[in-house]
């Protein structure tokens, strides 16, 4: 199954780039930092880092996995850089962030799969920037409920973890992951810490069907996930599984609607959204402000 029209005029994107981006730009190289925002071409980059949100990817960028969406590379990792949560903590300030996204490869050579990391690159933002929240979207840890404790420990204003996709999808589109072991993951950072935000991502087109995209909601509120995003995937290169729907602005508008019925605090769904578009805005109504 292939869509073979050329993208819809909603999917284009107007490119503009201010000072302020040339000028982030330069500085992650110069740090040594890799950005979600600028390895997966995030079509919401100039906006985003306009407005001080910015997603991190620590702990390398080659990932034991590969998934079928994702444009990330596939190897056997070498860095573990003890310096990064430093480094990180330390671009976010120059960027004057008052979002930080923190996001990782999954890392299954890694007894925790990083988890120290990311709880270290939490506190380190937090003492240069006490205002700034921090939402960290995790790998699954293949299961280690440990290393999950480790994070929420750290206490991120966020705790985000993808489903990705629907369940019967599942298998075919994440690499290791499963469906099941997602929802537990969401359910038991919600036992550890009842008052941080658990947040989950779907990204539609790859052959789910609508009543699996409400099935997916229920479950995720049978966990107490407290906010979703709804985003169209787009193939990154032609080795990447192929988009097979389109859906309307309209369409999305509506999942968004069936979503805030089933008691979300917050739902962001559209064609461009990402998993941390408007990030900021969904600490405030998880928060309730
Ligand atoms: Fe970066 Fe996320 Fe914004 Fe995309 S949506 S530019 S990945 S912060
Ligand atoms: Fe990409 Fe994450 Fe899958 Fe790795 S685990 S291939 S980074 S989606």
């Amino acid at each position: 199954q292939t869509v073979k029209e050329p993208k819809p005029d909603w999917i284009r994107i107007k490119l503009t780039t201010g000072d302020n981006y040339q000028e982030i730009k330069s500085m992650m190289r110069s740090k040594t930092l890799h950005t979600v925002c600028e390895e997966a071409r995030c079509p919401n980059i100039y906006e985003c880092w306009a407005n001080r949100t910015a997603t991190f990817m620590i702990l390398g960028d080659i990932c034991t996995r590969a998934c079928r969406f994702c444009a990330v590379n596939t190897g056997r990792p070498t860095e573990l850089d003890l310096q990064e949560p430093e480094r990180v903590a330390e671009a976010a300030e120059n960027m004057g962030l008052n979002h930080c996204v923190v996001t990782s490869v999954a890392r299954d050579d890694l007894s925790d799969g990083g988890a120290m990391i990311f709880a270290e690159t939490v506190k380190a933002i937090r003492k240069r920037l006490p205002l700034c929240s921090v939402e960290v979207l995790i790998p699954d840890f293949m299961g280690n409920w440990d290393a999950l404790k480790v994070v929420m420990d750290a206490k991120p204003d966020i705790l985000n973890h993808n489903i990705e996709t629907v369940e019967r999808m599942s298998n075919r589109v994440r690499a290791k992951a499963k469906y099941d072991r997602s929802l537990e993951l969401l359910k038991r950072a919600k036992e550890m810490q009842p008052n941080i935000p658990t947040k989950s991502s779907i990204m539609l087109g790859v052959g789910e069907e609508y009543d699996e995209i409400l099935q997916s909601m229920d479950d995720l509120r049978a966990v107490d996930c407290n906010i979703m995003t709804i985003g169209q995937y787009l193939q990154p290169s032609p080795q990447h599984l192929n988009v097979v729907k389109y859906y309307h602005p309209d369409e999305f508008a509506k999942l968004k609607e069936e979503g805030m019925q089933r008691g979300f605090s917050h739902v962001e769904s559209g064609p461009l959204v990402r998993s941390s578009y408007h990030a900021h805005e969904q600490v405030k109504s998880a928060a309730g402000q």
